[in-house]
């Protein structure tokens, strides 16, 4: 048996380091080596500010982010969370750098399992198992080898029961070029692709719970996206702009550097209503919007529109509504929450942290144009005509050139 004397100390956890594991990135032939690089630079980006100078490097697999020697564990694991936020990513790992040495290894392990039974959550005697990988295979000890032995020692010194089929605590060993790492559990990661790799679109947002929702999913399929805000101004207040803002601010940590773009509209929609329309006003400004958001987006080389919308959630959501709606630009409009229902699509914002923000009450400029019964069945021909009289084309060009910027400040 070994000397447990020095066990649990933290010499023998070694180094902190955190330790990626990439998703569908690893599915990409070709491409692989972009992608990487994006989802490192993008890593980068999201850990210039953590206060902690990090070393961000590939490894056969997994991206590993050394932190200076002697980073506290209260650092990592700051850097570790906030990592956590950038999509590409399936797990994060707070893990543990030791020497290429069986015996480390294994002291490393059991200061390890000493430090989580020390935590006091979780199951006094957790059933265990050790799972070990060589990415190296020059390791004097096979992966089956390095299981038996350490979980021996776990099993020796603390008595927990070894169980490889549920294991209440699993403790993970990977023999890596330089080091080995060791760790436990870690952080769920976002999943999906890197921001950047699949080009720019541009998300209209209002302060609703759908948009924000919506923008999340296609930045995590690899989507860059900046957000175009219609406000009723001057015909209501700027509140709904606060909450837009506040939106991307809340969105803004699984991109970074977002924009918000927002465009007065309480103009454009008194036409429409002047338009004697009733029925048909909440599709022309919807397609008024489009229009807008395609000239906008032409203008910042954005390659598609995404909306909130959600099959049949509201009436202008209808199949012949959407029809209507694509028709009124070229662009792809991108609907990533067309087959959700509301209680999932709760349930994503509340996780995402953006459901707090969308449930504060505004005063959004759709409620400006609420007829008494909408068109449920609009169609594009009457829509055409009520266009002809307000000269939606120019209108919706005259709309982008009152766009305003919001920077988001740190
Ligand atoms: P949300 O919760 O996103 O507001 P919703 O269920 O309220 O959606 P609608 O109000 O019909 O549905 O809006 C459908 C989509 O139209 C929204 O998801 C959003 O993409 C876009 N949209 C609606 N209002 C605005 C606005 N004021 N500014 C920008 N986009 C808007
Ligand atoms: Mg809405």
């Amino acid at each position: 048996m070994l000397d447990v004397t020095s066990v649990g100390t933290p010499a023998a956890l070694g180094e902190p380091c955190v330790l990626l594991k990439l998703g569908e990135v690893v599915l990409k032939g070709k491409n692989r080596e972009q992608f990487e690089r994006r989802l490192q630079s993008n890593i980068r980006a999201a850990l210039k500010d953590c206060g902690v100078r990090v070393d961000v490097r590939q490894r056969h697999g997994v991206i590993a982010v050394f932190l200076p020697a002697g980073t506290a564990l209260e650092s990592a694991q700051a850097v570790a969370q906030r990592v956590a936020d950038v999509p590409g990513l399936v797990w994060v790992h707070l893990a543990h750098r030791v020497e290429k040495d069986p015996d480390a290894v294994t002291k490393a392990a059991l200061a390890l399992v000493e430090s989580r039974l020390a935590t006091g959550e979780g199951p006094r005697l957790p059933r265990f198992a050790v799972r070990s990988r060589r990415r190296d295979k020059r390791f004097p000890l096979r992966s089956n080898e390095l299981d038996r032995m350490v979980g021996g020692e776990i099993n020796d010194v603390f008595g927990l029961p070894v169980d490889l089929s549920h294991p209440e605590l699993t403790v993970h060993i990977e023999v890596d070029r330089d080091e080995v790492f060791v760790f436990t559990d870690g952080l769920p990661g976002q999943g999906g692709l890197p921001v950047g790799v699949s080009g720019r679109a541009l998300v209209l947002m209002s302060g609703g719970i759908d948009s924000p929702v919506a923008a999340y999913r296609m930045m995590r399929r690899g989507l860059r996206v900046d957000f175009l805000h219609f406000s009723g101004i001057p015909f209501t207040t700027t509140e709904s702009i606060y909450k837009a803002y506040a939106l991307v601010r809340s969105l803004d940590r699984f991109q970074g550097r977002s924009r918000l773009w927002v465009v007065p509209f309480g103009k454009a929609q008194q036409s429409i209503r002047a338009s004697g329309q009733d029925r048909l006003a909440v599709i022309t400004q919807r397609r008024l919007m489009l229009k807008t958001a395609e000239e906008v987006a032409r203008r910042i080389r954005a390659g598609a529109l995404v909306t909130g919308d959600s099959l049949g959630q509201v009436s202008s959501q209808t199949l012949q509504n959407i029809t209507a709606q694509d028709h009124a630009v070229d662009m792809p409009v991108l609907r990533p929450l067309i087959g959700l229902d509301k209680i999932e699509i709760m349930a994503e914002a509340r996780r995402i942290g953006t459901l707090g923000i969308s449930e504060l009450p505004d005063e959004d400029c759709c409620t400006l144009l609420a007829p008494r019964r909408a068109e449920t069945r609009a169609k594009i021909e009457d829509l055409k005509q009520i266009e002809r009289r307000l000269d939606a084309e120019d209108l919706a060009v005259q709309l982008a050139d009152s766009l305003q910027e919001y920077k988001l400040d740190a």
